[in-house]
């Protein structure tokens, strides 16, 4: 499977995920016109719509592409996304012919209360659950819903390739080094973010062992956050460190 981030909006992600034979997927279109080029350039045919949220930079389209391609729209139940085919839940398996793809769902509530995320095809589509070095704004969940998420994706193979919803890899990376100062995974790939974000190139996929390695959000129990924590007055709680990592990001003016 091909697997091509578009860029829309401003700093969104589309997941297009296609075949030999010009079978396609998206994933989160926010936006019409760069779905429509890049099936049109690519000779593709869109077979299947998959959403990971309500938020509107990932589903604005989704109506609009249903109508001219036919193509199916799978989603999590929420009465703010409009025209699903097919409801998704935690635990539900989508099968796909064209092209052939099996996805798991898992809901990962935290950015908001019906996030799911996919996995399936050697990737992992997570919306604005986790980011390339951060993870998403905790609109409608807890700090214990987003960490139990974000644990479930940590949970899976090293070699999954991330694909998330924006490309926020180099700001974030700023608050990941001021936070974990002296981790060289870290240093290392924030240059090469740098270097990819200098040539217009997209910092993602990336193998999720990298983020293992380098995303403070995924690294809560590590000496360094740990010690983070502790001089942040969140103790040892590792929740409340969580929590106070969240809110910390949420402040950084970097
Ligand atoms: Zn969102
Ligand atoms: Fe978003």
């Amino acid at each position: 499977m091909h697997v091509v981030p578009l860029p829309a909006l401003a700093d969104n992600y589309i997941w297009l995920l296609h075949d030999d034979s010009g079978q396609a997927i998206v994933v989160d279109p926010g936006e019409q016109a760069p779905v429509e080029a890049a099936l049109s350039e690519r000779a593709l045919q869109l077979r299947a719509i998959l959403l990971t949220h309500h938020h509107n930079d990932h589903i604005g389209a989704a109506a609009a592409l249903r109508a001219r391609h036919g193509a199916p729209v799978f989603a999590p139940r929420d009465e703010r996304i409009a025209e699903v085919d097919r409801f998704v839940d935690d635990g539900d398996v989508i099968t796909l012919e064209q092209p052939q793809a099996r996805f798991e769902v898992i809901a990962v509530p935290g950015h908001t209360r019906s996030h799911v995320a996919y996995v399936g095809a050697g990737v992992l589509l997570c919306g604005d659950t986790l980011f390339s070095l951060g993870c998403g704004r905790l609109f409608e969940g807890t700090p214990a819903q987003m960490l139990a998420s974000l644990e479930r994706l940590a949970a899976l193979p090293g070699d999954t390739l991330v694909c998330c919803g924006h490309e926020y890899a180099a700001a974030n990376g700023r608050f990941a080094r001021q936070v974990d100062p002296t981790n060289r995974d870290l240093a290392a790939r924030c240059d090469q973010v740098a270097a990819a974000r200098a040539q217009g190139r997209p910092s993602v996929p990336v193998p999720l062992a990298s983020e293992l390695a380098c995303n403070p959000f995924l690294r809560i129990d590590s000496d360094a956050l740990t010690d983070w924590g502790r001089r942040h007055g969140a103790g040892d709680d590792r929740t409340t460190r969580f929590a106070a990592l969240r809110a910390a990001k949420d402040h950084f003016q970097g």
